[in-house]
């Protein structure tokens, strides 16, 4: 059994203070079980109802690791939609708020690809976006994927049912083989565990059942 407590996790005493300032007084199960394979650099796969915690899950181990004076993006965050990716933005941001200077970019359809890319320019620790978008700007070489140490595919299953697979394949020809690859999905069809094949290297799964 897992302890549901933060201060059990080998998290930074900044993300432990953050944590306890927004109010988490316990780790939602998915927490649990993933954040120690995460922080131990393993890749996972993860399944549980939408509002249990998933982006903490990824997000306080990418935050965990970051070097900030690294400009390079060192976190990419796939997500199926705008919204999604947006709400992601904001939770990193929330997590990271001990975290002087963090940049965290939002790569999404509805603005101009123009600021994305000077923001890009600029600097970027964490990118957060859509697959058609990210593509976009990697097609344009506007993205430096280097120094990548972690891909999250969040709500997979969505990204696939959306018809991105495609897109999906040819970010990940360009990323870095050595990487920490976490993917979330709310169902595990065949088309999951085949780009959980592709993508992942002995991923551990993690389902968190749903109460009857
Ligand atoms: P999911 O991706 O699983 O659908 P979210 O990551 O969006 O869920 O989390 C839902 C809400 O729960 C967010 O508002 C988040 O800030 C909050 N939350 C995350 N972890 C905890 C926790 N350990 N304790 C209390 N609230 C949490
Ligand atoms: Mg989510």
């Amino acid at each position: 059994m897992n302890s549901t407590d933060f201060s059990s996790l080998a998290l930074s005493p900044e993300l432990l203070s953050v944590v306890q300032e927004l109010g988490y007084e316990e780790l939602t199960p998915i927490q649990a079980a993933s954040i120690p394979l995460l922080l131990d650099g393993k890749d996972i796969i993860g399944q549980s109802k939408t509002g249990s915690g998933k982006t903490a899950a990824f997000s306080l181990p990418i935050l965990n690791k970051l070097d900030l004076s690294n400009q390079n993006i060192q976190a990419l965050v796939i997500c199926p939609t705008r919204e999604l990716a947006t709400q992601v933005v904001g939770e990193i941001r929330k997590l990271g708020r001990r975290h002087v200077g963090l940049k965290v970019l939002p790569l999404i359809g509805g603005q101009t690809g123009r600021e994305q890319a000077q923001s890009l320019e600029k600097g970027v620790h964490i990118a957060v976006g859509t697959p058609g978008r990210i593509l976009d700007h990697m097609n344009r070489e506007r993205i430096d994927l280097s120094d990548l140490a972690t891909v999250i595919f969040d709500e997979a299953d969505k990204m696939l049912e959306m018809g991105f697979e495609k897109e999906l394949r040819a970010i990940m020809k360009d990323v870095p083989a050595k990487r920490q690859t976490a993917l979330f999905s709310a169902t595990f069809p065949e088309a999951i565990q085949s780009l959980s094949r592709r993508y992942q290297r002995n991923p551990m799964q993690i389902i968190v059942a749903e109460p009857e």
